[in-house]
């Protein structure tokens, strides 16, 4: 599988159509190596009324993927085609890697996954830009800064 740029146009634009669709709440989903994106589905609503004590969150603030798109996730990374990039969006907030998303991309100190984090900033419903956010060894540091785009171009 040749590596495409995962952040072409047409993957950032699906990308950005799913974090405005799902506001006020986040979305997340991932993109694939041939910039395939998959809109993965938030369950951390459930999980907050379910169980409030351990699931404080509600997905006006926190992301957890569903079990399929979490398998989907972990097959991948064993086939040509693996997952490159999870993103997430945040609402009204601005697109900063918290220490919610670090604690939820590490695991024992070290990435769960050998992907980079998008994070999408959503600001009433409209997506303003984005951020990447790639492990240099200690931390999640910002490597790429995208704008917002223009639907009808
Ligand atoms: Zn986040």
């Amino acid at each position: 599988m040749t590596a495409k740029d995962v952040f072409n146009p047409q993957a950032l634009l699906a990308i950005y159509r799913h974090a405005a669709n799902a506001y006020p709440e986040e979305c997340c989903g991932f993109v694939f190596v041939d910039a395939r994106v998959h809109c993965g589905r938030n369950i951390q609503n459930q999980l907050h009324k379910s169980s409030p004590d351990i699931y404080r969150r509600s997905a006006a603030n926190g992301y957890t993927f569903a079990v399929a798109d979490t398998v989907l996730l972990n097959r991948s990374l064993q086939s040509d085609n693996p997952v490159s990039v999870i993103y997430h969006s945040h609402p009204d907030v601005g697109a900063y890697f918290s220490r919610e998303d670090e604690d939820k991309a590490l695991f024992g100190g070290q990435p769960i996954y050998p992907v980079s984090y998008l994070v999408v900033d959503v600001r009433s419903g409209e997506v303003v830009g984005a951020k990447l956010f790639e492990w240099d060894g200690e931390s999640f540091v910002c490597s790429r800064d995208f704008p917002a785009l223009c639907e009808d171009h």
